[in-house]
């Protein structure tokens, strides 16, 4: 039988879509994100009843609810940026569908934060840890996890667990998260004229070698875990008489699995190294080095398939007639906190297409389904021992 609280979150349904769409109408580019931040905001004050609701300087807004000391502390967030320019976006509906920039990334996770924000504080569902709720700056692209690494430095220590939200996603839950390792690598010489000079070592030349040689510690398509390496831009020389004196690339290795990418790490290290030994000879060349300047680093992390974290999300699915979600890894807001050792995990309220394009658009139906999911999502692993997800660190 439904709690009052799951009446509660049936009954918002209608006002999540409308949330959607006023949400989605108040522009928000990563590092604009100001004005929707107020809005949150304001929501947030409306519904009342918080035990600190707070913005910070980069405009995150957090609300906190304190609960039952020994259940699990969740921090719930979902990001407020989009990817698009700083305009306004009408939203329009047409067939059963919401059309708009964001509206699915990530609006309607923000509007059913809020939902969820209502239920919880007008119907009291029992026995459950704080939650923290988040509305969230810098997710997409340059953002770098900003906003959600910010949340996680103010309020160390006051959460066990953490669930993104991305409205997207009603039928996928996060199991993990790609990591990555990315370098500038270079190669220096003395460099010279062409013809007056020739026989110093090229820079150029030693650096096509470094590239030649990942060849051969590139992983397999196809192989489990997955595990990707790519050498995405290159630089270097002066003109095309001139022994090049400098020349560098950047370097991308990714793996769903963090000794997977640690090895191919290594791996790609040495046999670049290896590609040189010797290199310099000629005339008064010297010992040629690669220089390796890391440029990004966000460790791999995978959740057990079976930490009560992911079992709380796959038993709030049950009676609501939702399909078997698809348990992958992704790259979202819960990365952060799991690339610590935290539990996290990443979750949606309806289905859509064309993320990041003009042409976004959500399916309005699902969130019959998918509003009472997310709210008893949340409540189920807030009802998680402290303990049971403590232990099972990631
Ligand atoms: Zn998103």
């Amino acid at each position: 039988m439904a709690t009052a609280y799951e009446r509660e979150l049936a009954r918002l349904v209608p006002e999540v879509i409308a949330e959607t769409v006023r949400v989605t109408e108040i522009p928000a580019p990563t590092s604009r994100e100001r004005r929707r931040a107020r809005y949150v905001h304001s929501r947030f004050e409306q519904i009342g009843g918080w035990d600190g609701l707070s913005i910070d300087g980069i405009g995150n807004v957090v609300a906190v609810r304190r609960g039952q000391p020994g259940k699990a502390r969740v921090l719930v967030a979902a990001h407020l940026d989009t990817v698009f320019p700083d305009a306004e976006t009408p939203v329009t509906r047409s067939r059963g569908r919401l059309h708009g920039r964001g509206v699915g990334d990530n609006s309607a996770g923000v509007a059913a934060l809020l939902g969820v924000a209502q239920a919880v504080q007008s119907r009291a569902p029992r026995g459950v840890g704080d939650l923290l709720l988040a509305a969230n700056v810098g997710e997409e692209g340059l953002g770098d996890l900003r906003g959600i690494r910010r949340i996680m430095r103010d309020h160390a220590g006051d959460f066990d667990a953490m669930i993104a939200l991305e409205a997207h996603s009603l039928n996928r839950v996060q199991g993990g998260g790609v990591g990555s390792i990315r370098y500038e690598v270079s190669v220096r010489t003395e460099g010279g004229h062409s013809w007056g000079a020739y026989g110093r070592p090229n820079a150029i030349s030693l650096l096509a070698r470094a590239i030649t040689a990942l060849e051969s510690v590139a992983p397999a398509v196809g192989v489990a875990p997955k595990a990707t390496i790519n050498a995405g831009v290159i630089r270097g020389g002066r003109s095309v008489n001139t022994i090049a004196p400098d020349a560098s690339f950047e370097l991308d290795m990714r793996s769903e699995d963090p000794a997977t990418l640690d090895r191919l790490h290594h791996d790609a290290k040495r046999a670049m190294r290896r590609s040189l030994d010797g290199a310099g000879g000629g005339t008064g060349g010297g010992e040629v080095r690669l220089k390796l300047r890391r440029i990004g680093l966000r460790p791999a992390a995978r959740m057990p398939q079976d930490h009560p974290l992911i079992g709380a999300m796959l038993s709030a699915r049950r009676g609501l007639g939702l399909p078997r979600p698809t348990l992958g890894v992704g790259s979202t807001d819960a990365n952060a906190p799991m690339a610590t050792g935290m539990p996290a995990t990443c979750i949606g309220v309806t289905t859509g297409g064309e993320a990041h394009a003009e042409r976004e658009w959500i399916r309005t139906a699902p969130f019959r389904r998918g509003v009472p999911y997310v709210g008893r999502a949340i409540v189920a692993a807030a009802r998680l021992p402290r303990t049971a997800v403590r232990q099972r660190r990631v």
